[in-house]
């Protein structure tokens, strides 16, 4: 199996994180997600460990949590003792509703707006991530009306392509994120961000894309970062104390994705950096990462129930499924691979080849083509695995569709910590 918290049981059926997954869809409905809340706590502490052993000193991961915001991942990243960044008010609100320690958290995103700035400040925000030149004045003018001195870290583009899928690429120079280092604009945005009387300038930010399994485009990437750093340094009189070096590490969607070790990757890009500010005369500063696909996306699957199975001769055969698009709409937006499983037949030989389909009125709505599964009939349970990221996140109410609930699976309990969308909750905001 892809992830060391699947397995099949006695009875045939699929198990995720020592549950029987027909017997979760049978208790909680479907669709619904569910999650491996000891993977998810693992992989902190993989990241946590790694970072403070081979970075050293106040260095640590940020969980990215668009990839999977709700109260109870933020209590569960507070009691990890991670940091956090969030790209919205909406977001920063759900961590301060779960008692986040806000002063762990820096605010992304390429439009902040005036309210998004004071009500960032308002609860507490540590830094921000500044994007550009008109949002180092915003936050610079809120500060001064407070009378405090705002950290912020400045988003830059080393020009870097990693090479994974064009959506997902964000360090280019083209990109509508961050400032690049190749035409000048990071200095200028760097010299601005000094000359401010209520900013802390305290570090730099870049990151350049999602889905990535080598080390090389991190390292390739950090070099830039560390010789702009030197450059700073040499030109402004100037040392930063943060590198954020983003996020992006991948994970195993399917079989032919390869493995990947987290620690041995840390450990490897660590001593890159290190003997890169040796090179360039720096002294090493506090490096952040920021994963998220790689702390929630294994930790998680979704269950649904199949409702009707059809052979068009000649063409595809398709099973339809209870949820689809708004419950995650990667494969209509990305084309990503997934791996799927008959979670009743788990023990049946994988050799029907079919199209798993939403029940939206849109044909993009699929799940994903072409797989080799057990084959389905009307009333079976079809899991499909690696849901953690970018699902409950992406979800939306397209065709007035309820939104699943998140089931979370520990060590003794199963538990609900987003419950199932009702109608009501559809109209709640219609006057
Ligand atoms: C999306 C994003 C991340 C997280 O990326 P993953 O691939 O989920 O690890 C981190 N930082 C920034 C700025 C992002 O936009």
């Amino acid at each position: 199996m892809i992830c060391d918290n699947i397995k099949i049981n006695e009875n045939g059926n699929l198990e995720f994180a020592g549950y029987d997954t027909v017997e979760l869809a049978k208790k909680y409905g479907t669709p619904a997600y569910i999650m491996d809340e000891n993977k998810i706590r693992e992989k902190c502490r993989i990241y946590k460990s790694a970072m403070a052993e081979f970075f050293g000193g106040e260095s640590m991961p940020l969980f990215a949590s668009k990839s999977l915001c709700f109260k109870r991942i933020y209590e569960i990243m507070r009691e990890e003792n991670m940091g956090i960044d969030v790209v919205s008010p909406g977001e920063l609100f759900t961590a301060v509703k779960a008692g986040f320690p806000m002063e762990r958290a820096y605010f992304h995103g390429n439009n902040k707006t005036d309210f998004d700035i004071a009500f960032a400040m308002d609860n507490g925000i540590g830094h921000f991530v500044c994007d550009n030149a008109d949002e180092l004045e915003a936050i610079n003018a809120e500060a001064g009306k407070r009378g405090i001195k705002q950290k912020i870290i400045i988003r830059l583009t080393p020009g870097i392509d990693p090479h994974t899928h064009a959506k997902i690429s964000t360090g280019k120079v083209d990109s509508k994120f961050g400032a690049a280092i190749e035409t000048g604009q990071a200095k200028e945005l760097t010299e601005i961000a000094l000359s401010k009387e209520n900013i802390t300038l305290d570090g730099f930010h870049c990151h350049i894309g999602s889905q990535i399994f080598e080390c090389e485009p991190f390292c390739d990437a950090a070099k830039i970062m560390v010789e702009y750093i030197s450059q700073i340094k040499k030109d402004m009189g100037y040392e930063i104390k943060i590198l954020n070096l983003g996020g992006g590490m991948g994970v195993r969607y399917v079989e032919s994705d390869p493995e990947i070790d987290y620690s041995a990757n840390i450990k490897r890009i660590a001593e890159f950096v290190k003997a890169e500010c040796e090179k360039n005369d720096i002294t090493m500063p506090t490096i952040l990462m920021e994963p998220g696909r790689s702390i929630v996306a294994d930790s998680g699957m979704t269950l649904y129930t199949v409702g009707g199975c059809k052979e068009i001769k000649g063409f595809k055969n398709y099973a339809s499924i209870d949820g689809g698009m708004p419950d995650n709409p990667r494969y209509a937006l990305y084309q990503s691979d997934y791996t799927v499983i008959t979670a009743n037949k788990a023990d049946k030989p994988c050799d029907y080849e079919c199209t798993i389909a939403g029940r939206c009125c849109e044909s993009g709505d699929l799940i994903q083509e072409g797989v080799k599964i057990a084959k389905p009939v009307r009333g079976d349970i079809i899991a499909v695995l690696t849901t953690g990221a970018y699902n409950y996140a992406m979800s939306s109410n397209y065709n007035a569709i309820c939104k699943p609930p998140v089931i979370m699976l520990d060590s003794e309990k199963d538990y609900v910590a987003v419950r199932r969308e009702t109608f009501e909750d559809l109209i709640k905001c219609h006057k």
